[in-house]
């Protein structure tokens, strides 16, 4: 998505700062004379000192010991925005505006994250919310959103999912059934024991932000469409927008850890479960119809093409092909064998010919080529 090379930039440019530990800045209106606001204050910013650029805070220190239990990274907000680039550590500018105490034990804080431009502009990245409680033996525990606001949540097993949504969603078993289907498939063509995955589902993105602690992240705003994300380290999807099946991120989990070299990871989600609510095919179509309109684009340079509109991702879309070429030629066995290539220019030069000099003329040729319509 294009959020990913924004991110990447953002990434770079955090980069210079991310030896120094992070400290948050303090509104004006935080009554930092409440000794107790004081006491939350304190332990925020020593865990937000703790993330020092893509390394973790030692989540013991500040999460109950059923959580570090329960998961590898207990706090959801970690990766907000994708990637695996702590999202706190993206933010150059930091800063607490709210914190309320609901009771003696229990706090909510809020901090605004962001980064300023070389136009001396703020850019906001994210708006997040942190629950903090009180034990009985006096220690500050973090809570995540979904304990906080766990009475407005159903759960449901299914086989080896289990289904997390809000209570005004009615729990449709077709589509979970569709679900289950798919992975046992999945496991059988790749070999794979079930894997137990926690399934967070929504019907808009903005709901899986607010479970994953924020009230916004860059990019919130946008129609609606189908979007999800999946937690390699803990199992987990969030998704939005279809259902109780929302396959491509179950893929994810699945499949990456088998493919950690392979740059078709997302090709592979694509090709089983489709992107953003819709088939690969659509997207070949939609793709072919851009790319006919659009001349002047280099597909020698594909990395450069990684943004069409909101609704199709031009990068993504390739990659699916790919997959879906190799599987019609050989089935699984096909797409096993495109997982063993570590490069793209790997992939075009042994696969399908194509060689840099004229990988513009070739690619194009074999996106028009393809057959969306059977
Ligand atoms: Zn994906």
């Amino acid at each position: 998505m294009f959020l990913r090379r924004l991110i990447f930039g953002l990434f770079l440019t955090t980069l210079s700062y991310s030896a120094n530990a992070q400290k948050a800045y303090i509104n004006p209106g935080v009554d930092t004379t409440d000794v107790r606001i004081k006491e939350v204050i304190q332990f925020y910013q020593s865990y937000l000192g703790d993330f020092k650029g893509k390394k973790l805070p030692d989540f013991n220190k500040y999460w109950s010991v059923e959580d570090c239990k329960n998961f590898k990274i207990p706090d959801p907000s970690v990766y907000g925005i994708g990637g695996d680039y702590p999202t706190v550590s993206m933010a150059t500018v930091k800063t607490i505006f709210y914190v309320k105490p609901l009771s003696d034990s229990l706090y909510i804080l809020k901090t605004t994250g962001g980064w300023i431009d070389s136009l001396k502009t703020y850019n906001l990245l994210y708006n997040s919310n942190h629950y903090i409680k009180k034990t009985k033996s006096k220690r500050l525990e973090f809570i995540t959103p979904y304990q906080y606001s766990i009475d407005q949540w159903e759960s449901k097993k299914v086989r080896n999912v289990t289904f997390f949504y809000p209570k005004k969603i009615k729990f449709n078993s077709t589509r979970a059934d569709e679900l289950i289907n798919q992975i046992k498939k999945l496991e059988k063509d790749w070999n794979s024991p079930p894997i137990e995955i926690k399934y967070f589902y929504t019907l808009t993105y903005d709901e899986i932000q607010f479970i994953r602690g924020f009230d916004f992240t860059l990019g919130l705003g946008n129609a609606d469409k189908p979007t999800g994300i999946s937690n390699q380290t803990d199992n987990i999807v969030y998704c939005a927008g279809s259902g109780e099946n929302y396959f491509h991120e179950v893929v994810h989990i699945y499949l990456n850890p088998m493919h950690k070299n392979s740059p078709l990871n997302e090709g592979l989600a694509v090709f089983y479960g489709g992107s953003m609510g819709h088939p690969l095919k659509w997207h070949i179509k939609r793709l072919q119809d851009y790319l006919i309109n659009h001349n002047a684009i280099d597909l020698g340079k594909l990395d450069n093409f990684y943004f069409m509109d909101n609704y199709t991702n031009p990068n993504s879309t390739i990659l699916g092909m790919f997959c879906q070429l190799a599987y019609d030629r050989d089935k699984i066995n096909g797409l096993k064998r495109m997982m063993t290539y570590t490069s793209i220019k790997e992939i075009l030069d042994k696969e399908f010919n194509i060689r840099p000099e004229n990988q513009n003329e070739a690619l194009r040729k074999l996106i028009y080529n393809y057959k969306t319509i059977d």
